[in-house]
C-alpha cells in the first residue's frame, strides 16, 4: 500500500469512528507521527495536503524542520519526553508540545513574546518512568500553566497503557478531562489515539490523534 492509500484508510476510518459516536471528522486533527522517517515522507505527505506533523526526539525533530522550512505551513508538534534545558529550542520550531508534566517545564517555555500551545500529559500508568504528570496533580499543573505568560493550555494529552483495554483508559482521560475544565475552561481538547488505538480513542472523545505507522508504514530503524 501507499503512502496516500494508508492516508486515506486512516482518514475514512476516524470518519467512520466519529460518525459513530455522532461526532465529525472536522472536530479531529490526525497528525502524523514521522518519527525514524526521513524528511522526503514528509515532503510527500505535504503533497498530500498534511500540515500537522510530530516527532519525539528534538535532535531529529530541529534537523527535520530545517530541511523543510521551504514548506508552506507546516505545523510541527513535538510528543516526546523532553528535558528541562531543551524546552526552549524545541520552541523554536513547534507549535505545540504535547508532553508537558511538570511546572518546570512551564516555566521554561513562560515568555512574555512568544506564545506555546501546550498538553499536559497524564500518566495513566503507576510507573513514573513512563512520562505524564499523576492524574491527582493536573490541577495544580493547570493552574500553574494558566497564569504562565505566553502559554496556551489546549488540553490533556495520553498514552494508553499496554496492560488496559484503551477504550477503558481514554474513558478516564475524558473524566480528567472534565475536572480539568472545571479550573481551564478553555483546555477541551484531548491528545489520545495512536495506530492501534484511535477508534477506541475517538469514541472517548479525542480531538487530536497520533498517528504513526498506520499512516507511515513501519519506522526505520532510529538513526
Ligand atoms: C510514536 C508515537 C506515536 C505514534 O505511534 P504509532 O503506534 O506508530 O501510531 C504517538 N504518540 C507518541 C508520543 C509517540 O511517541
Amino acid at each position: 500500500m501507499t503512502l496516500a492509500h494508508r492516508l486515506a484508510e486512516v482518514t475514512e476510518r476516524a470518519a467512520a469512528a466519529a460518525a459513530l459516536s455522532g461526532r465529525s471528522i472536522d472536530d479531529l486533527t490526525i497528525i502524523p507521527v514521522t518519527k525514524f522517517h526521513p524528511p522526503s515522507l514528509i515532503r510527500e505527505l505535504h503533497s498530500l495536503g498534511v500540515r500537522d506533523f510530530a516527532e519525539n526526539r528534538h535532535q531529529e525533530a530541529r534537523q527535520k524542520a530545517a530541511d523543510l522550512a521551504d514548506l508552506d505551513g507546516l505545523r510541527w508538534n513535538f510528543v516526546g519526553q523532553l528535558q528541562g534545558k531543551k524546552a526552549r529550542q524545541v520552541r523554536g520550531y513547534a507549535r505545540t508540545i504535547h508532553s508537558i508534566d511538570r511546572q518546570s517545564l512551564v516555566d521554561a517555555l513562560a515568555s512574555e513574546t512568544v506564545t506555546t500551545s501546550i498538553f499536559l500529559q497524564v500518566n495513566l500508568t503507576d510507573d513514573p518512568d513512563r512520562g505524564g504528570v499523576r492524574p491527582d496533580d493536573i490541577e495544580s499543573l493547570a493552574v500553574h500553566a494558566l497564569a504562565a505568560p505566553g502559554i496556551r493550555l489546549l488540553g490533556l494529552m495520553a498514552v494508553a497503557p499496554l496492560d488496559e483495554d484503551p477504550r477503558g483508559a481514554f474513558a478516564r482521560v475524558r473524566e480528567l478531562s472534565d475536572k480539568l475544565r472545571l479550573v481551564a475552561p478553555d483546555a477541551v481538547a484531548i491528545s489520545t489515539g495512536m495506530s492501534g488505538d484511535f477508534e477506541a480513542a475517538i469514541a472517548e472523545g479525542t480531538t487530536h490523534l497520533r498517528i504513526g505507522t498506520a499512516i507511515t508504514g513501519n519506522r526505520p530503524e532510529p538513526g
